[in-house]
């Protein structure tokens, strides 16, 4: 059954508080399309290849995590960004991404979904906005085989610092580029941190700090979220939902 796309964006936005957040690109509808939406394909980034595989697919609606126009990026319409506005356009398909609001969701969120298929039991949260999340292992894992459960959760190998042996209870994460947080999360009171990505400087903080450090991929540890969000949209709205993964190693 169609929906509008009024229709399609209120439920979104009313479902995961966009207003709620200050964000680095805008939440919701990004790129307009047709006005009735009854099939929508869901993605982790709008990348061109993304876009090709939604047209194929018949979308109305393309929905994904990583949108366009962030704060830092060149406004102008040319080159990469002109060819995938281009083709969008060309398809009358909307273009819907949700970043920050789908991250931090109670239950269809990246971090949330991450969690669950980990077996971290959540008991809060931590840095700006609210956006890491902190939680226990009921059984406690040594730090390899815990990085073993990423691995095979995610499908590929991490990156692992730490000592092998040491026992990971209590866990703080958060998916995507959130190296930066390391730093906040090592003050608390936690044996591994775990996000997407890593940088130079967090090989020194986890052996001077006895805390294990995780990067599982930028791309792999952002799959679930807005898989969640169109099975969610699916279910609710009774919209056709495909979810494409075009795996990025990254
Ligand atoms: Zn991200």
């Amino acid at each position: 059954m169609p929906v509008t796309r009024r229709e399609l964006e209120n439920y979104i936005g009313q479902l995961l508080a966009v207003d709620r957040f200050r964000d680095y690109a805008p939440n919701g509808l990004q790129v307009e399309g047709k006005d009735a939406i009854g099939r929508i394909v869901t993605g982790v980034t709008a990348s061109l290849a993304l876009i090709e595989a939604a047209i194929e697919q018949g979308a109305d609606a393309l929905i994904v995590h990583h949108g366009y126009f962030w704060k830092s990026e060149d406004p102008c319409i040319t080159r990469t960004k002109r060819t995938r506005l281009a083709r969008l356009l060309a398809h009358d398909i909307n273009l819907f991404a949700y970043h920050l609001p789908l991250d931090a969701h109670a239950e269809l969120g990246n971090n949330a979904q991450l969690g669950a298929r980990l077996g971290l039991l959540p008991t809060g949260r931590f840095a700006e906005q609210d956006l890491g999340w902190l939680g226990v292992q009921e059984q406690p894992l040594s730090f390899t085989a815990f990085a073993r459960r990423v691995e095979e959760v995610l499908g590929r190998a991490p990156l692992e610092i730490g000592e092998a042996d040491k026992l990971v209870q209590r866990v703080a994460w958060c998916t995507g580029g959130a190296q930066g947080y390391f730093h906040e999360a090592a003050a608390l009171d936690i044996d591994c941190f775990l996000t997407g990505e890593a940088s130079e400087f967090v090989t020194h903080l986890a052996n001077e700090s006895g805390i294990g450090y995780i990067a599982a991929g930028h791309h792999a540890t952002e799959q679930f979220g807005i898989a969640a969000l169109g099975e969610h949209l699916a279910t609710t709205l009774g919209v056709e939902h495909v979810h494409i993964d075009l795996p990025n190693p990254v």
